[in-house]
């Protein structure tokens, strides 16, 4: 890309999109990033994706933050986003940073003393660093003094999370991605990994090549299913009924690994009857699956010398998001196929760092390391380690939070004032027209990001923070690798390191906080998250980290390599067995009529990332995927009286937008799937807010709509 051009300096760092964890190398010239290449990573190999290679110029976008913003007083918040910054001053005025952050912190100390802990609520991100995530979990619940924190693994594995805690006793994958290198048969269900994690994706085609049998399984055949032994386009919904059949098969067949789950496995008994009425023949009609196919993969699975499962959002985002997940582990573990090489379960992680979020704890139930905030022993000790009181009481959950935001004045959890850290709930909540009624509703609110989200233009009070390249931190990819990113270029203007700001609220908020050195104290900041999360990354120092880059943890010791692949001798469960949980049929929570007859499926794409505040504004991906679309066959194009490229209105009972429609014959009759990253045609003023009921995930990938041309102006 730079050619023969110089390059002043080169920075070692982590790619900050999706969760496989790419290593980069940043190029920078005349303290600009001018190109990104593949560094050998193991998770990467020296491959990028197109993301992670064009994606980077959006750190250097007129549009980023500079100067903190307050609102002014008297104006309305609507959700009408100014991008161009020199239409900001109609909504806000620029602020000193002292003004700006005793304005910030002020009010919620406010709220706090005058309406009790709960009436504040902390969005962190996945998109930061986990001392970032540490840091802002360990300030809401020490400073705003309840649990209300959350972030956007709410959206993406909550339920695969609630399932796994549940059955094996962690919440991370067992195997690495690479493990399948060593697997004879993979199942790769509700996930597009050549758009959602395109290099995991090369490494599925390359195990094809090498002999392994790949098993796609989703309601849309995607690009990955062309390497594919065989692709089960099951009916959106029937998750449940699929898998079960396949446990059912596995059981009736006497294919089940009777030594496994005599030595391994409790509650066996309970599936195998919950799985007794689920017959191949009986389910497909269910699931769209011919019963010979469903005996078949079933077969391949149970007799594979290694298997493994691999999935993503489309198995976790349905009000039945835990019991599909449930299926996977159960799957597994009457198979045996866990605990060994090429054999197990990987949730493919989304964002960069929703794994590492996640595990420093910021999620309403859990402390650091999943320790259940109600739980005594963990209580007590988070208590003595941060030398404070801490409420016992799981938080609310994002769509929750939203909830209470709405809440009338009597209700003693309503929701009051929020800080928003990196995230952009105007746009990835369901529902949207209710949840960014429910951000104007706030009576204050904080929000940190590097441009002007839809969040940010509802805030009160915005701070303008760093971009990726702009900091030095850990983050952790879908296969509990620790990796470190390092600061390559300067921040733009007056914005600040995200880990600076969290102090600054924190002292602001009443909290003597000191964390001494560089980077904001972020090594100071790593070796106490390292203390709380010690049972799992407890051998990686701060110096290991910045000698070998990578670590994968359980990792016990600085002598110790970290373990790729777990439960090999047990489950970190109290009896250490695997406990299998039978699954029934939950059906979607809104079904099609004759009024929305088509369902809905939300998802990303290759160029886009999530809310598209990044990657809409980097020039390449920008330029190869500009506008909003909506996936439908050729037939319902037909059908519908429509031609590939005509604007088109998709309508739900709780909005509607206007976008192209694309022809896409992967995608199932009466279905149509949209992307969630364009602002214009925000695909989440669709969705549905309806929660899987452990995971609190919303149902993202199931909803009515009616389709209609729109005529060409
Ligand atoms: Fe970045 Fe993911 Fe692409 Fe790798 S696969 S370059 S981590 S977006």
């Amino acid at each position: 890309l730079v050619g023969s051009q110089r390059v002043d300096r080169e920075v070692a760092s982590v790619c900050p999109f999706c969760g496989v964890g790419c290593l980069v190398t940043y190029k920078v010239r005349d303290g600009k990033l001018v190109a990104v290449d593949g560094r050998d990573g193991p998770a990467n190999g020296s491959r990028l994706c197109v993301k992670g290679r064009f994606g980077f110029d959006y750190a250097h976008h007129p549009h980023r933050l500079t100067k903190p913003l307050i609102r002014k007083s008297g104006v309305a918040k609507d959700g009408n986003v100014r991008r161009d910054p020199a239409r900001w001053s109609e909504v806000f005025r620029e602020a000193s940073w002292d003004e700006a952050l005793d304005f910030a912190a002020g009010k919620l100390r406010t709220l706090r003393d005058g309406h009790g802990p709960k009436a504040l609520a902390g969005f962190g991100s996945a998109k930061g660093t986990n001392e970032e995530a540490y840091l802002f979990q360990k300030l809401v619940r020490t400073g705003f003094g309840s649990n209300n924190v959350d972030h956007c693994t709410r959206l993406c594995h909550a339920s695969s999370v609630a399932a796994l805690l549940e059955g094996v006793g962690s919440g991370a994958v067992s195997n690495q991605v690479n493990d399948i290198q060593h697997s004879e048969l993979i199942i790769v269900i509700g996930s597009n990994p050549t758009s959602n994690h395109p290099v995991a994706a090369t490494w599925m085609k390359n195990a094809a090549r090498t002999g392994t049998k790949i098993v796609v399984a989703d309601p849309r055949a995607t690009e990955i299913s062309r390497h594919a032994w065989r692709t089960l386009q099951f009916k959106a919904d029937s998750d449940v009924a699929l898998l079960n059949a396949m446990i059912h098969t596995i059981i009736q067949e006497g294919l089940a690994n009777e030594e496994f789950i005599a030595q391994r496995a409790s509650n066996y008994e309970a599936l195998r009857e919950g799985v007794a009425r689920f017959s191949p023949e009986a389910m497909e009609g269910v699931c769209g699956i011919p019963a010979a196919t469903i005996r078949e993969v079933a077969r391949a699975f149970a007799t594979a010398r290694s298997a493994m499962i691999l999935w993503g959002m489309g198995v976790s985002q349905h009000v039945h998001g835990t019991d599909n997940a449930r299926c996977l582990i159960a799957l597994c573990a009457v198979a045996g196929q866990i605990g060994k090489p090429g054999s197990g379960l990987h949730p493919l992680r989304g964002q960069n760092n929703v794994q590492g979020a996640s595990d420093a704890g910021l999620i309403p139930m859990m402390f650091p390391n999943y320790q259940r905030v109600d739980n005594h022993d963990a209580h007590a000790w988070f208590e003595q380690f941060w030398g404070t009181r801490l409420d016992a009481q799981p938080g609310y959950t994002v769509v929750e939070i939203m909830h209470k935001a709405l809440a009338p004045q009597g209700d003693p959890h309503k929701v009051r004032g929020m800080y928003i850290a990196g995230e952009n709930p105007a746009m990835s909540d369901p529902d949207l027209n209710h949840a960014r009624a429910a951000l104007a509703a706030l009576e204050h609110l904080v929000v940190q990001d590097i441009f002007m989200t839809e969040t940010a233009w509802l805030a009160d009070v915005v701070l303008p923070a760093t971009a990726w390249p702009e900091k030095t931190g850990t983050v952790t990819n879908t296969d509990r690798m620790l990796q470190l990113g390092r600061r390559a270029i300067a921040a733009p203007g007056e914005a600040k390191p995200d880990l600076w700001l969290i102090q600054q609220m924190a002292r602001r908020m009443g909290l003597a906080w000191n964390y001494p050195g560089p980077d904001a104290g972020v090594a100071a900041v790593y070796e106490e998250m390292r203390q709380a999360q010690h049972a799992a990354i407890g051998g990686i120092s701060w110096e290991r980290l910045e000698r070998e880059g990578s670590v994968t943890y359980p990792c016990l010791g600085e002598d110790d390599p970290g373990q790729p692949i777990v439960f090999v001798d047990r489950f970190p469960t109290p009896d250490g067995r695997v406990k299998l949980v039978p699954a029934g049929l939950v059906p979607a929570d809104e079904q099609t009529d004759a009024a929305f007859p088509f369902v809905l499926i939300t998802g990303r794409q290759l160029e886009h990332w999530h809310t598209g505040s990044m990657t809409r504004r980097s020039a390449v991906l920008d330029a190869i995927e500009p506008v909003a679309t909506a996936c439908l066959c050729g037939a319902d194009i037909e059908a519908l009286g429509l031609a590939p490229g005509q604007p088109i209105r998709v309508r739900s009972r709780r909005g509607e937008v206007e976008l192209q429609v694309r022809r896409d014959d992967g995608t199932a009759p009466g279905s149509v799937f949209i992307p969630f990253a364009y602002a214009e045609a925000a695909a989440n003023l669709l969705t549905n807010a309806a929660l899987d009921p452990f995971g609190k995930i919303p149902e993202f990938k199931y909803c009515a709509v009616a389709i209609e041309g729109v005529a060409i102006a």
